[in-house]
């Protein structure tokens, strides 16, 4: 004790020790003129009064009361004596005090960090490599809609879960399984820096979720073996199926920038990427390669005549016509206004005039409702040409050619297919 007293059933001091005297800083003559109340702040005389009230009655024996003195934390305890008088121990709680809000402190700030682990629904771990030991947080198991009781030992802030690294292995899906533990070893082995990883885990309603893995080993022995590492799960899930939204768009996206709008045919940028690689398939495997150029004829007058509708109604007639016709490994291409270029693979000059024609026939069936009775008719010009594969540098020179040949063909009255090929000048066919 730090200091004793013998007090009368009122109060008064009747001995003390002196070491009380010390901590009182006066002396004993003048100590025992007083009561243990004049030592004892007003907002306390009360509450010190009731317990000499309960003690005087005999309901209680003895008592403690705690009080700040200075800056020292005392406890006094009262106990009552054979004579009614009553026994004062002051005891020194000054680090005890401390500690304890030290505690309340830290016990606090875990609070905190359980808190916002549990609202962000974020899954702790430790790792124990050395004995498939993994101990985990209560969220570690909600996350995936298990019940904690039956995946951890107790209900600890953090505990064991059991049957550990099994349990762990056995809800991860198979297939991201082997590539996971890969990365754990890398890390463990001090190839990482850090460990991520991305896998699926089946949660207790059946499905499969996904979790971002990330965490550090943050103890080794003195061998550089990995003691234990730490880390978390994060709930990626909803992340995921917005990437694979995403990529289906960005897919979808791709496909509709290569695709012109009215006829849905590729449109000239996407042809000008595949046109230059089907032209150095043709040039490796020495096949030939034709292309077809076609302008439809005086189509100003069809928009001047009929409307702009009615001209775009001629130009989707002609390109159904088009796809019809050609085979699977051709490629048609809206290559302006009115005007559309097919590549024939595997088809040399005389084959691709004799598309050309039966392309001719084909459009002489067409008839256009407009709001006249007539229906409307139209025809093309058409410049074919077939690429060398021996002096064309790229695609475009057979293409020029082939436009070459659609000028003359139009020069010459319209209506008909010229043919520009790279041995003799251009001819009408
Ligand atoms: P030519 O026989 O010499 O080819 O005569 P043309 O009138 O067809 O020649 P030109 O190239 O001068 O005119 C093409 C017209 O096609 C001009 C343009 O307004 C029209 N045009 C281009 N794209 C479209 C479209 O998508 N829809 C419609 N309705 N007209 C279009
Ligand atoms: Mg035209
Ligand atoms: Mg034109």
């Amino acid at each position: 004790p730090y200091g004793i007293a013998k007090l009368s059933p009122k109060g008064d001091f009747l001995f003390v020790n002196k070491k009380l005297l010390d901590l009182k800083k006066t002396s004993k003559k003048e100590m025992l003129g007083q009561t243990i109340f004049d030592f004892c702040t007003q907002d306390k005389v009360d509450e010190l009064k009731r317990l000499f009230k309960t003690l005087n009655k005999g309901l209680k024996n003895n008592l403690s009361f705690e009080h700040k003195y200075k800056d020292i934390d005392l406890k006094i305890e009262l106990t009552k004596d054979d004579n009614n008088d009553i026994i004062a121990c002051f005891l020194d709680v000054t680090i005890e005090k401390i500690l304890e809000q030290q505690v309340l402190e830290d016990q606090e700030n875990l609070k905190r960090l359980d808190d916002a682990i549990k609202g962000a629904n974020i899954g702790v771990w430790d790792f124990f490599p050395q004995e498939g030991r993994i101990l985990a947080n209560e969220t570690w198991v909600t996350q995936k809609k298990y019940k904690d009781k039956d995946f951890r030992k107790n209900s600890d802030l953090f505990c064991d879960v059991l049957n550990g690294l099994e349990k762990w292995a056995s809800i991860v899906h198979p297939d991201d399984l082997e590539p996971t533990v890969a990365l754990i070893e890398k890390h463990l082995n001090g190839e990482t820096d850090i460990y991520e990883a991305e896998f699926r885990m089946m949660c207790a309603d059946g499905k499969y979720r996904w979790i971002y893995d990330v965490g550090q080993v943050f103890l080794r022995d003195s061998k550089g073996t990995a003691i234990r590492m730490n880390g978390a799960h994060i709930d990626i899930t909803h992340i995921k199926s917005l990437q694979k939204e995403l990529e289906v768009k960005t897919e979808e996206l791709k496909v509709l920038a290569s695709l012109d709008p009215l006829t849905k045919l590729y449109n000239r940028r996407y042809f000008s990427e595949v046109s230059e690689h089907i032209f150095h398939l043709a040039q490796r495997d020495t096949v030939n390669l034709s292309v077809i150029m076609i302008d439809i004829d005086k189509f100003k007058t069809v928009n001047d005549t009929h409307g702009h509708k009615t001209g775009d109604k001629v130009i989707v007639s002609l390109s159904d016509a088009l796809q019809e016709l050609i085979r699977s490994s051709d490629i048609i291409c809206r290559y302006g206004g009115e005007e559309f270029l097919i590549l024939l693979p595997n088809t040399d000059t005389k084959g691709a005039t004799s598309m050309s024609n039966k392309i001719n026939n084909r459009i002489d069936e067409i008839m256009i409702d407009t709001n006249d009775k007539t229906p409307l008719k139209f025809t093309v010009s058409m410049g074919v040409s077939e690429v060398h594969l021996q002096k064309d540098q790229t695609i475009e020179e057979a293409i020029d050619r082939a436009d070459i040949a659609l000028y003359e063909a139009k020069n010459s009255g319209r209506n008909q297919v010229f043919i520009h090929d790279f041995l003799t000048t251009s001819k009408g066919y």
